[in-house]
């Protein structure tokens, strides 16, 4: 188990394709082939090789003596002025995890993973190659992306050899493995684990996320002239269902269970500082990783908003903008996770997972579970992105540790 490698191979990676200002590996462009050209060589020297899927996902495969696989990785694509460790850490300790089993035939077979364009930076689609994968992208939803500089979707795969509409063969491919688990590793992004000075998180699952914009309607009236009790104040009735929001949020939260909800987005009209607002736009965002919860939140949230309506004399109305269901993790390889996490570090805190990953979209087909590092000042998708090193360093041993476990579990497995 050779941690300190894969923060050498971290580093190596990171010289080749950062400029000062943090990662530059955008999905389909040339650092990014740069990258999964130097990873190529990475794997060259363990006698293996790289393999493309039909939607650019890359594969190495370590045959074990049976066809039961486990699937470990992560991706290799950043945000433009991105960190050093967001998808390349699951990546590296993914091949040092290989390297590990390379010398003698594995009891399963070992599939590593490198995903296209988990980030969606450039044509605003995350997931892109895994969701391909997992049979849950629709071509025809994406096939009009264009980037800032007007290059579409469509040409910039094709620059990299893949045709958007063959991307869902991807799935297929995919129905051919005999996949019994898929394994991430991946810098926290937030303050959690930092807040408790733990070093390597048990991911739970990923967030269902409920997205609406909710539209107030009152009347705009003078603002010298109107008594109070006669107003029909928009906005007031937006930020009484903000903050009833939170409370809900604060209600609904129990340990190990947080929930959370965020207003991101206020429009009001007349915009006028002598108007009572008419008309208040506000967004809101939910989360929880119990969907009994979400459901709760939200009915609980619809009923706040239509009280506000009516405490204030206006109308309200829900206009859905996107919504995911929760992804929870495996129970057995969540226990799997906890056994590796304690026994590299004493402890082994359980937390969900805010942002979707990779993993997400492998749910629905296999066992799934993630493991978390500690991110410095909760921050990532930044250059400062960052986990001291002696505590990278014992989260990758228990990953290369959940790995071993995991190939034990499912070698026994019938
Ligand atoms: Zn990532």
């Amino acid at each position: 188990m050779n941690a300190q490698r894969v923060i050498e191979d971290l580093r190596e990676l990171a010289a080749r394709t950062s400029t000062h200002d943090g990662a530059q590996r955008l999905a389909w462009g040339p650092v990014w082939r740069d990258a999964r050209d130097w990873f190529k060589g990475r794997v060259a020297e363990i006698g293996l090789r790289v393999e493309t899927d039909s939607a650019g996902n890359n594969w190495v495969t370590l045959r074990g003596a049976s066809p039961k696989t486990v699937i470990i990785g992560s991706h290799l694509d950043s945000v433009p002025n991105g960190g050093w460790l967001d998808g390349a850490l699951g990546v590296m300790a993914a091949l040092e995890a290989l390297r590990m089993h390379a010398g003698a035939a594995p009891p399963v077979t070992l599939k590593l993973v490198d995903w296209a364009d988990e980030e969606g930076a450039r044509f605003g689609r995350s997931l892109l190659g895994s969701a391909a994968a997992a049979g849950s992208l629709k071509v025809d939803e994406v096939r009009g992306l264009k980037d800032r500089q007007g290059t579409t979707l469509v040409e910039a795969l094709a620059e990299n050899g893949v045709a958007l509409d063959r991307m869902t063969d991807a799935h297929l491919e995919l129905k051919t493995i005999d996949a019994r688990a898929y394994l991430e590793l991946h810098i926290e992004q937030g303050p959690v684990l930092e807040s408790m000075q733990k070093s390597t998180g048990v991911v739970l699952g990923t967030f269902g996320v409920e997205r609406n914009m909710l539209r107030f309607t009152g009347q705009a009236a003078h603002s010298g002239s109107t008594p109070i009790p006669m107003r029909r104040d928009a906005f007031l009735a937006a930020a009484q269902t903000s903050l009833e929001c939170r409370a809900i949020a604060r209600r609904r939260s129990k340990p190990g269970a947080g929930v959370v909800c965020t207003v991101g987005v206020v429009n009001v009209e007349p915009k006028i500082v002598t108007a009572v607002p008419g008309l208040c736009e506000i967004s809101l965002d939910q989360r929880a990783l119990d969907p009994d919860v979400l459901a709760a939140m939200l009915r609980d949230a619809q009923a706040a908003a239509a009280q506000a309506a009516r405490d204030n004399n206006v109308a309200v109305e829900w206009l859905p903008l996107w919504r995911i269901e929760p992804r929870p993790f495996h129970p057995a390889l969540i226990d799997l996770c906890e056994q590796a996490v304690r026994e590299e570090t004493g402890d082994a805190p359980r937390l969900p997972s805010g942002p979707l990953h990779d993993a997400a979209e492998m749910v629905p087909h296999m066992p799934v579970v993630m493991m978390f590092a500690y991110s410095s000042n909760g921050l990532s998708h930044c250059k400062e992105e960052d986990t001291p090193l002696a505590r990278l360093e014992t989260t990758i041993r228990a990953y290369l540790r959940l790995v071993q476990k995991t190939v034990a579990h499912v070698a026994a497995a019938p």
